[in-house]
Order: structure tokens, then C-alpha cells, then sequence
């Protein structure tokens, strides 16, 4: 098969990693991929946004399948406009992705459809969110309701943060994506991942996983796209594993498909544990960055039958195994993230990081020249590795961070330290 990947980060690596590792792979190309992609894949340069260039691409080359990373291109349309040129294209269509664009629109599928989430409402003026937020007092979160790189969401402590939020959105501190707000109720818990690959129908939960969100350890400081993450998570017992797909996951795609809008792709769940049970707070529609790279490390199944699947409406039959060992990633990150930070500084050591047993390394933003590797984002790379223990997953990946001579990045100490805690009893 031809297959073409697009997106740029650490989850393309990771997935490009493990497509290069299907038997049923002729030939990968990502666009426009990066630094590490470019060891799996022919990366080239498309513009993303322009679906005409895309198509035009995948005709010359004649592309089986086109697999989208993230969720911008989704929102986007993309998979409409690939599969109407008669393209296959994993992930959802534009108005299935409004689970992710649309927070407002999220809000009101699971009101209509019973799906356990915060209460809320959504405004379209500063007013009337004022006077709600006034009423309804702290702590309360504010969102913008549409795509804002995963900084829309403001957790108000207090009645004067949450005006301040409700100000800065409407004042348009997010664009477009800020001229509709959600207004949503504080929910307390332990909040956790869930995954599950979808064709319109079915839901085939993935492996259980958690991510680490802001950016110094012990959860301090501003939040990211992500600072680490590992899987399998011991917070997800079986037990709430069938109560999330019994009371969101599978409620969410009979809605979707009775609203005629049939979700396939990968249907990411961001979900509260509360002392009333899992409660919905948010719809991503793609695989996790950083969660797809420990989820593509404990992947024993060849993936491209299964994105095939998704796309042809078949995973009713389908079976995804995985490893049983415990993998873990570390984001290594450019000092100053998720602030300013220097882009073109050198990294040393990869080769004899990625030498320790159990490790292997994805690059979230890098770019190689002259022989070298230079960071080129924020979150620059993820150091993996899997272990017979999540505490021998985490000893060798802070082995491999170690032995990376990158002295303008910085990582958290503290990666699924819960978990651990919790393994040693
Ligand atoms: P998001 O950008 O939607 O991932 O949200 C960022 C973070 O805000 C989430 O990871 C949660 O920690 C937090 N959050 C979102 N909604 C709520 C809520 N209703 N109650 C408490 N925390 C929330």
C-alpha cells in the first residue's frame, strides 16, 4: 500500500513508526513530517490546508490511504474533500470533528443524548456570561468554544479569574475560536484518557492511558500540549473502563449516528473521575499526543488493517492486541515552553539513548542539518520505553533523557510517579 501521513509531532513519529512496520506498507510519506519522521518516511513538503494540493499528491503518487494526525485538517474537512476525489482517509468527517471544534456543540449532544458531563451553557456576549458566571460563582471553568491549540480553557479558582477569561475571549484572545463561550461547571476528580477506534458504529477501546499536563512536576505551573505520559494507568480499573464505554463512549456514536454524522477515527474521551461516577469534560477526535506514542509502542496488532477498518465501517469483527508491558513517554521540551522558547539549538547523545533496552525516541519537533539534529518547536522530543513494570518503564526512560546532551531542553522528573506509588503499594 501508499500510504501518506500528514502532521508534524511526536504522534506522526510514533505513527509513522509503527505504519513503517506493517507488512502491507510499500511505501510512506509524510507531510511534512520532521527530523525523526524522516527515518520512516519520504517526508515532503505540502501544504496541508490546501486539500486540492493534497488530492493532487495523492493521485500522482497514487495513495491507498491518507492517515491525518491533527485535528486542524479534520475540522477542516479534509477527509470529506479526500474521500469525494474517491481518496481513503482515515479519521472523521468535518461535521463529526465538531466534536473536538465545538465544545458547545459537545455540550449539547450529551444533554440531548444523556451522556454524564458538567452542567453549563453557552454565550455568544460577554453580558450574559458575566451574569451566569456571577450567579453561579467558583470555581468554574471558562472555554472558548472552538479549535484554540489547546489553551482555550480557562479553570477560574476565582469569580474575578473567570471575568477576567470571559473579557480576554470575547475581547478576541483566541480569534474566532473565542466568539462562542461554554460556560461549565468545576468538575473535581481524577482525570483520565480514554481511546477508542471507531467506524460509524463499532468503539474498540484502545489501552489505557494518562497524560501529564502542565508543565513543572507535581502539576504546577501553566498547562501544555503535554509534558509525558504512560499506559497502562491503574486509575482505570475494569470497572470504570465499562461504565466510561457504557455511558459516553457508546451513547456518543449511536447520537452521532442518529444525528446523521457517523464518527470513525479515533474518538478521544478527556474524562473526570468524580465521586458521581466518569463525567465527560471534553471530545478530542485524533490519536493523543503524547498517549498515541506509548499506544503505538504496546500495539502488537499491525495497525493499517486496522485505520482500514475505520474507514470501511469493519471493526465490528476486528480485535486490536497489545503488549502486556507498560510503556512511558517523557516530553522533552525547549527551556521557556510553553512560553517563548529558542528554536535551531543542537542535540547530541540520541544514538546511545536510543541504545538503552526498552528505549526508543520520537521527534515531536526537530529538523536534521548538516548531519546534526536542531530542536524546532516547543515540544522537541519523546523519550519512550517500555518495561517489565511502569517503574522499570520510568528508570530507563530518565536513562535515555540522561544521556541526551541537549542542554537548552528541559523534562519533568516526575512522569507516572502516581502510578508508580501505587505499583510498589
Ligand atoms: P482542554 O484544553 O479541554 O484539554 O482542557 C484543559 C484542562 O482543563 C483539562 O485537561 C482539565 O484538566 C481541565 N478541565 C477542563 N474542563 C474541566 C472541568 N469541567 N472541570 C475541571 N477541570 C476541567
Amino acid at each position: 500500500m501508499h500510504i501518506l501521513l500528514l502532521g508534524s509531532g511526536g504522534r506522526e513519529h510514533a505513527l509513522a513508526w509503527k505504519i513503517a512496520a506493517s507488512p502491507l506498507l510499500t511505501k510512506l510519506w509524510c507531510a511534512p513530517g520532521n527530523g525523526g519522521i524522516a527515518r520512516e518516511a519520504e517526508c515532503v513538503v505540502l501544504d496541508v490546508a490546501n486539500h486540492a494540493a493534497v488530492i493532487e499528491f495523492c493521485k500522482t503518487n497514487a495513495v491507498d490511504l491518507v492517515v491525518v494526525g491533527p485535528e486542524t485538517p479534520l475540522v477542516a474537512g479534509i477527509v470529506d474533500d479526500l474521500t469525494k476525489a474517491g481518496i481513503k482517509a482515515f479519521g472523521p468527517s468535518k461535521l463529526a470533528a465538531q466534536l473536538e471544534g465545538s465544545k458547545g456543540f459537545t455540550k449539547d449532544l450529551c444533554r440531548e443524548f444523556d451522556i454524564p458531563t458538567g452542567a453549563y451553557q453557552r454565550f455568544n456576549a460577554a453580558a450574559e456570561a458575566l451574569a451566569y458566571v456571577r450567579a453561579q460563582g467558583a470555581p468554574i471553568v471558562v472555554k472558548a468554544d472552538g479549535l484554540a491549540a489547546g489553551k482555550g480553557v480557562v479553570v477560574a479558582k476565582t469569580l474575578a479569574e473567570a471575568e477576567a477569561a470571559i473579557a480576554m475571549m470575547f475581547e478576541g484572545g483566541f480569534g474566532s475560536a473565542g466568539a462562542e463561550v461554554v460556560i461549565e461547571e468545576y468538575l473535581a476528580g481524577r482525570e483520565i484518557s480514554f481511546f477508542a477506534l471507531c467506524d460509524g458504529e463499532t468503539a474498540i477501546p484502545l489501552a489505557s492511558a494518562q497524560d501529564h499536563k502542565r508543565v513543572f512536576d507535581h502539576d504546577e505551573g501553566p498547562n501544555t500540549g503535554g509534558m509525558g505520559a504512560y499506559s497502562p494507568t491503574p486509575f482505570v480499573t475494569p470497572e470504570i473502563h465499562d461504565q466510561i464505554m457504557s455511558r459516553i463512549i457508546l451513547p456518543t456514536l449511536a447520537g452521532m449516528k442518529k444525528r446523521g454524522m457517523p464518527f470513525r477515527g479515533v474518538l478521544y474521551a478527556g474524562v473526570m473521575l468524580t465521586a458521581h461516577g466518569p463525567k465527560l469534560f471534553e471530545y478530542n477526535v485524533r490519536f493523543g499526543d503524547p498517549e498515541c506514542q506509548v499506544h503505538m509502542l504496546r500495539m502488537m496488532s499491525d495497525i493499517v488493517p486496522a485505520l482500514l477498518a475505520s474507514c470501511d465501517g469493519q471493526l465490528k469483527n476486528f480485535n486490536l492486541r497489545w503488549y502486556p508491558d507498560p510503556a512511558l513517554t517523557v516530553v522533552m521540551a525547549a527551556k521557556g515552553y510553553p512560553g517563548d522558547y529558542k528554536k535551531g539549538t543542537r542535540i547530541d547523545g540520541l544514538d546511545e539513548a536510543a541504545k538503552i533496552e526498552g528505549v526508543e525516541i520520537f521527534h515531536a519537533g526537530t529538523v536534521a542539518k548538516d548531519g546534526a539534529i536542531l530542536a524546532n518547536g516547543g515540544r522537541v522530543l519523546n523519550v519512550c520505553a517500555m518495561g517489565k513494570t511502569i517503574r522499570e518503564a520510568q528508570a530507563r526512560a530518565y536513562q535515555a533523557v540522561d544521556a541526551i546532551r541537549w542542554p537548552d531542553g528541559f523534562c519533568r522528573r516526575d512522569i507516572a510517579g502516581q502510578a508508580v506509588a501505587q505499583e510498589r503499594g
